[in-house]
């Protein structure tokens, strides 16, 4: 694929005129301030000069909007007025599910102090089982809403379906696509018209390759503030349920320049992994950490293996501090 940089004033009719008289496909987005064609096939666009293009580059990715080859230096999400992508690591913490207000208030109050930037809590959960429990829905969102009011702390939460596009952007600040949902490009494109920040979750049965794909749709549609996270693949091992992936953590953090996210929760799906799960997401890169935590998580109604207490997501905290400034970063 080509990507042509196209200075900022040109009027882009003459390269579109050329592309289209050669017979190359094309797609033109406006990504981070600039304007972008996109071309294919390379045996046509490749040839193509014009004078409103500033710079030509050619990839060999699925995914030239979400590559470094073009943008060099990490994106920058905002969330609400937290910064995902600089210096410090943002973590983000709550609760699997939304399970009612004033707990909900009150641990994100607590996270609050210990650190944590921004506030989860799934309101529409996807389970395996259809009789598990599905999440409060708007209600759930109405009670996030809340937490955002007495908090000031800036809301994500998962977004299955695009016919409930206009709830979420009403009421949460980044919108989660879940692993299930990860190659789910109906919802790619609809959260890419919304324009509001997403965590894009890798699907566990998807290459690095696949996963920035999923975040090219996002881009494609002209949303550059996009944030994708591993959260663990399968592999052969079942001990952990799934491979937290840090080698992909670090692959990604070179080949794309949006910020990297780690899930130290959902990978193994044990209270005891996640911390040092957590820490090797850290040394190994990551910009953010996605982390489930409840106030007494052997009565949570998702996930209760695996969410961390107050006392236990503290001390985490601490260590992740260390490692964070051992990897040159804040925390
Ligand atoms: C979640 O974050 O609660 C969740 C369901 O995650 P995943 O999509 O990674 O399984
Ligand atoms: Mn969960």
């Amino acid at each position: 694929m080509i990507l042509y940089i196209v200075k900022k004033e040109s009027d882009l009719g003459s390269l579109i005129d050329k592309l289209s008289s050669k017979g190359a496909r094309y797609r033109v987005v406006e990504l981070y301030g600039r304007r972008l064609v996109i071309a294919w096939p390379d045996s046509i666009a490749e040839g193509i000069e014009d004078p409103s293009v500033e710079a030509k580059i050619k990839t060999g990715k699925q995914y030239p909007l979400a590559s470094r080859e073009w943008k060099r230096e990490t994106t920058v999400v905002n969330v609400g007025g937290v910064e995902i992508g600089r210096e410090r690591i943002v973590v983000a913490a709550g609760p699997c599910s939304v399970e009612d207000e004033e707990l909900m208030i009150d641990i994100s109050r607590r996270l609050k102090s210990l650190g944590v930037s921004i506030i989860r809590g799934g309101a529409f959960k996807p389970r395996t089982s259809p009789y598990s429990f599905q999440g409060l829905r708007e209600k759930g969102l109405k009670i996030l809403r809340r937490v955002f009011e007495e908090t000031g702390l800036p809301i994500v939460s998962e977004m299955m379906d695009p016919r409930d596009a206009a709830l979420f952007k009403e009421y949460v600040d980044m919108i989660q696509i879940g692993a299930r949902n990860s190659q789910n490009f109906a919802l790619l494109r609809e959260v890419g018209k919304m324009g509001k920040p997403v965590l894009l979750k890798r699907g566990f049965g998807n290459t690095v390759d696949e996963w920035l794909s999923s975040a090219e749709y996002i881009l494609s549609e002209g949303n550059g503030s996009v944030v994708i996270c591993e959260r663990g693949i399968r592999s052969f091992e079942t001990g952990t349920r799934f491979t937290l992936d840090v080698g992909g953590i670090a692959l990604a953090k070179r080949l794309t320049h949006l910020p990297v996210c780690a899930d130290p929760s959902h990978p193994a799906g044990r209270r005891d992994l996640v911390a040092p799960l957590a820490l090797a997401a850290i040394a190994s890169g990551a910009d953010a950490l996605l982390i489930e935590v409840h106030p007494h998580p052997e009565k949570a109604l998702s996930d209760s293996e695996q969410q961390l207490d107050i006392a236990g997501f503290s001390a985490l905290m601490e260590r992740l501090r260390s490692i964070a400034r051992a990897v040159g970063r804040d925390l």
